[in-house]
């Protein structure tokens, strides 16, 4: 694991899209998985910016979302999908060839997930894999106790995230399940990366990088993944300093 400590949200951001963009132009054909919340939204926003400023080529890459609630899919307000697109897809405007996400308003979610896993499997596995994390240690939807061994599958949701996740939509909202790329995803990644920012992260970030690796604290698959990337800003690091 490489850790990176940046001042701020700020600098997160363009570190982390920095990382993206120096991956692809070594690699233009690349598969990257693209994970939603509120954390990404800057490294977004700055990968943009280096694709246009920079001319960086994107024509070759092909995108995937990271997880979905179970009976959405990214038509749906508050949904990963729809915050995927409205931040990467519409303003870099990716062909839908391009990227692949998944319907959790499917009635066969299984197939749902071997669909994404065929994907992915063609393209010869992810390139980079992009994820946050939530207060519970959870990564995509990989709540705790799922096994690192997973590829997609469908997740019950523990009650935390349930909460959490009220902040992406306009009113209350039922959450009950997802459906999310499992970690070995990330275990077998060219370039996995997590990124956190804020104090709200820094108990989790403490846990993840100090506490013995475990599937009990999904995130801390960074710890015994080596190529794994992680990036803080000062807030989110408070925790490491003790
Ligand atoms: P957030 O969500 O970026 O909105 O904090 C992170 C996550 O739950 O993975």
């Amino acid at each position: 694991m490489h850790l990176y400590l940046t001042k701020d949200y700020v600098g997160l951001s363009e570190k982390t899209a920095r990382i993206i963009a120096d991956y692809i132009i070594q690699k233009p054909k690349s598969t990257i998985c693209l994970t939603s919340g509120d954390t990404p939204n800057g490294v977004y926003q700055a990968f943009v910016q280096l694709v246009k400023t920079e001319n960086v080529n994107i024509n070759d890459c092909f995108f995937v979302g990271l997880d979905e609630w179970v009976g959405m899919n990214q038509h749906d307000e508050g949904s990963c999908g729809n915050s995927v697109f409205r931040e990467f897809i519409i303003p870099l405007a990716i062909p839908a060839e391009k990227y692949h996400f998944f319907n959790a308003k499917a009635t066969d979610l299984k197939n749902e997930c071997i669909q994404m896993d065929a994907i992915i499997a063609n393209l010869g596995g992810l390139d980079i894999m992009l994820v946050g994390i939530g207060t519970n240690g959870h990564v995509g939807l990989n709540e705790p106790k799922t096994s690192w061994k997973n590829y997609a599958h469908i997740s019950d949701l523990e009650e935390v995230t349930k909460t959490v996740g009220q902040k992406y939509f306009k009113s209350a909202t039922i959450l009950s399940q997802g459906i999310t790329l499992g970690l070995r995803y990330f275990s077998e990644a060219q370039l996995p990366i997590l990124i956190a920012n804020g104090e709200k992260k820094a108990q989790v970030i403490q846990k993840a990088i100090m506490e013995e690796a475990s599937e009990d604290l999904p995130a801390s698959i960074i710890q015994v993944t080596s190529n794994a990337i992680v990036v803080v800003d000062e807030a989110a690091a408070a925790g490491l300093r003790q």
